[in-house]
């Protein structure tokens, strides 16, 4: 059970100032789309002129707010790899990171190397005489990051959160989600892929032929993966992901792959009991590997492998990857220009050594202790917002407060780096370079396995924009990446500044009591604090918004999923709100002025401030995906569906009864 929330979307990185002066009230008023009525669609209104002059660039699948940060942010941090690169012998960060970057820019090498740096892996992935190799052999590519047949690593334990436990989770597919394989109306992208397998297989030597049979065994062996494996709706249920055993019950499920070598051969410490996230796939994990050919299951562990590190591999390797992953399942045009793809790929593999260069760089020292601040008065409304419930008795109340008052910050960076020293890094070996980052960090989190979790680490790089909630740590996480334009403007009215990064950490907050957060008490430990009537009526509320944003369609004929969506339309609801509560605040208190700034009243801002983080446009492929995929609704709807939700929304427009914007069966459950 690894389990954290995010504000947004996955893997953003951002950091930079505010490209032009901003204006006066912190509202991007270029942005709005003054021809439409905020009554009737207040995503348009406030982001129409923006989605106009923003078209999605050839290289991204979607081109919003978050996406425009963090290209500001790849440059900053391409300027401190190139640096790095010139001067290795500066430091052993600069050497690193340095390293890393040239020997991934050095894309002449790398064509010129081919699929060799794979070339001893292939072999002995061959070499494997009977099905009683294969634990070894996937223990090798785990270690490698390679995602074969199951996940394995730590997780603090959900009956004891203070310790970290081993845990065992289903994996192994190569399509984005187990409905892939099973849906009637995904043919044409089971075709697809398996055309991109056979490709892969023929990129490394195989001919047509050959290619195009293990490519079929690929697929039965995933599909029957993805039958066994637990939708992502159930897996938002923590109770569903708990299964604690003993090291020898756990054996019993799978005679025929031996999980004892697998675990002898991994970096684990001893254990002797574990956490089975998801049981039935572990005992039908014994029929694929008794039921199929060892060629067959060499085949599979091939493609993952050559997989995993195409995108590092030569031009017919990366166009390849590419074309399947990037173009037709997300609809994106262009392949990223080489520079941007090495920045990510540092901050994948080195992110605390890029992020300590990233931090001494641009994360001005004030912005800590500011967001401490924000962070507290936001705490201090939850607190009455809790104490106000109409529908929770006091008892499940006092409960709620005490989880609350448990609740720890961080803010920015990690208090200790880790320490990549082990790490050899050379200008020569792209692929030497990413394995070794990998097993190190396979490493790392297998040797937590029995030991006093660190609730002090991390869980994001430095520089990313986004920021997240852990349920079984009971903390919030700030990387230094978010508290920048359009989040957080120095000097900007506070009204905006508190629709943007003030919903954010009320949306953070919330995820400790959104319908899996609420699950855990203030150790992080699962235990139910609530009442059978709170119970009730906190389900009941939930449904209402399950079903809301069950109506929505971010394409013609797909709806979004209400209940893969619930925990973060959740805390997307009560952050706006938490915040809106410090508005009033600030307004009660004159740090806030009552007066008009830029056309717009106080309370339009801050829901104009809201509005603007989420301005975005995004490819059909790339929602069609999203929708199954994603927890996080499309901008457009964690806009709308809110503020429908919000009567002091529609006092601040003026609208009325009956229009869009106004929900007449308002959901709220914070
Ligand atoms: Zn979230």
């Amino acid at each position: 059970m690894r389990t954290w929330r995010f504000v947004g979307v996955v893997a953003s990185v951002a950091m930079a100032a505010w490209g032009q002066n901003p204006p006066a009230s912190g509202v991007d008023l270029q942005a709005i789309d003054k021809s439409v009525n905020p009554c009737q669609n207040f995503y348009m209104y406030a982001c129409g002129a923006w989605m106009n002059a923003n078209p999605i660039p050839a290289e991204y699948s979607r081109w919003g707010r978050f996406d425009e940060l963090a290209e500001r942010n790849e440059k900053i941090l391409r300027e401190i790899l190139e640096d790095s690169a010139k001067h290795q012998e500066r430091s052993s960060l600069d050497q690193k990171i340095g390293a890393f970057y040239s020997s991934c820019m050095n894309e002449v090498a790398v064509d010129k190397a081919g699929d060799g740096p794979l070339k001893p892996g292939l072999a002995r992935i061959q070499a494997l005489k009977s099905k009683d190799d294969l634990p070894a052999e996937v223990a090798r590519l785990h270690a490698q990051d390679v995602n074969v047949f199951f996940a394995f690593g730590s997780s603090p334990d959900a009956d004891d959160s203070k310790m970290t436990i081993a845990d065992v989770d289903q994996g192994g597919l190569g399509l984005p989600d187990r409905s892939y394989y099973l849906d009637a109306k995904d043919e044409e992208t089971r075709t697809k892929y398996r055309d991109h397998v056979a490709r892969m297989f023929e990129l490394i030597g195989d001919s047509k032929a050959d290619a195009a049979a293990r490519a079929k065994a690929v697929l039965q062996i995933e599909t029957a993966l993805a039958q066994a494996s637990l939708d992502r709706v159930s897996r938002r249920n923590p109770q569903l992901t708990h299964h604690k055993m003993s090291l020898a019950d756990f054996l019993a499920f799978d005679p025929h792959f031996d999980f004892k070598r697998y675990f002898a051969e991994s970096n684990a410490p001893k254990f002797n009991a574990l956490n089975v996230s998801v049981p039935d796939f572990f005992k039908s994990l014994d029929k694929n590997v008794s039921s199929n050919s060892l060629d067959d299951l060499k085949s599979y562990l091939t493609w993952h492998y050559v997989s995993a590190y195409a995108a590092y591999l030569s031009k017919p390797f990366v166009d390849e990857n590419f074309d399947f992953y990037q173009r037709f399942l997300a609809g994106t045009k262009e392949l990223a220009p080489r520079w941007k793809r090495c920045v990510r790929n540092a901050d994948r593999n080195l992110g605390d050594a890029l992020g300590q260069k990233y931090v001494e760089r641009a994360f001005a020292g004030q912005s800590k202790a500011k967001t401490q601040e924000l962070v507290a008065i936001i705490e201090k409304k939850m607190a009455t917002d809790i104490d106000s419930l109409p529908w929770m008795s006091a008892a499940t109340k006092q409960q709620a407060l005490m989880k609350l008052k448990g609740v720890t910050n961080k803010i920015g960076y990690p208090e200790k780096w880790k320490d990549y020293s082990s790490v050899h890094v050379t200008d020569e070996n792209l692929v030497a370079n990413v394995a070794g980052a990998r097993e190190y960090e396979n490493r790392r989190d297998q040797n937590k396995i029995g030991k006093p979790v660190d609730r002090a680490e991390f869980h994001m790089t430095p520089p990313t924009v986004n920021a997240y909630y852990s349920p079984l740590e009971n903390n919030i996480n700030f990387p230094a990446g978010i508290l920048q334009p359009p989040f957080y403007q120095s000097g900007a009215d506070m009204a905006v500044n508190f629709g943007g990064v003030g919903a954010v950490i009320g949306h953070e907050l919330t995820h400790g009591f959104d319908d899996q957060g609420r699950q855990f008490d203030a150790d992080g430990n699962l235990r139910d604090w609530w009442t059978k009537q709170d119970n009730e009526e906190f389900k009941k509320r939930v449904d209402c918004i399950a079903n809301q944003y069950s109506q929505f369609s971010p394409v013609p004929g797909v709806k979004l999923n209400g209940r893969l969506t619930l925990g973060e339309n959740g805390a997307d609801n009560a952050g706006v709100r938490l915040a809106f509560m410090a508005l009033l605040g600030g307004l009660e208190d004159g740090s806030i002025s009552k007066d008009k700034l830029d056309g717009y009243t106080a309370q339009q801002r801050f829901f104009l401030g809201y509005a603007q983080i989420w301005c975005q446009n995004q490819r059909p492929e790339s929602l069609r995906n999203s929708v199954r995929t994603n927890p996080h609704s499309p901008g457009e709807f964690r806009v709308n569906g809110v503020l429908q939700n919000v009567p002091e929304f529609s006092s601040a427009f003026g609208c009325s009864a009956g229009q869009p914007m106004v929900s007449a069966n308002a959901c709220r459950v914070w």
